[in-house]
């Protein structure tokens, strides 16, 4: 499910441009707009929740098949040297959009 009032579900439903780098039906892939990394992607559900402690078993599913996913879309996008995962959960963390997504940060060595 989509919601109305969510940035990403925007751009899922093509309503805000992305620059994309891989679709399927379950996920999203596009260039973060303030790039953190000389690579700096999103990969973004095709399902709106906002954080990854609301994940039941299918959002876990769909987490798990991301993952799965990330790795070709990474090395296909200049992160062939290695990366780095990182999903912010809540306030602390500093998330700013409250539809699950994961960074892929890379194509050069990233701080540690
Ligand atoms: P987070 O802090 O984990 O919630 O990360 C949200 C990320 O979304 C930030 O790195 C933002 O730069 C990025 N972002 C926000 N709006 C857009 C947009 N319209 N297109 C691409 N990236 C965006
Ligand atoms: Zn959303």
């Amino acid at each position: 499910m989509l919601n109305n009032d969510c940035i990403f579900c925007k751009i899922i439903k093509g309503e805000i441009p992305c620059v994309k780098v891989y679709e399927d039906g379950k996920m999203l892939v596009f260039k973060d707009i303030e790039p953190k990394a000389k690579v700096h992607l999103l990969a973004v559900a095709k399902d709106h929740f906002k954080l990854i402690s609301e994940a039941d078993e299918a959002r876990a599913e769909l987490i798990k098949y991301m993952l799965m996913k990330i790795p070709q879309i990474a090395e296909n996008n200049g992160c062939d040297n290695g990366y780095r995962l990182v999903i912010n959960q809540g306030e602390d963390a500093g998330q700013t959009v409250f539809h699950l997504h994961i960074h892929i940060l890379g194509g050069e060595p990233l701080e540690q």
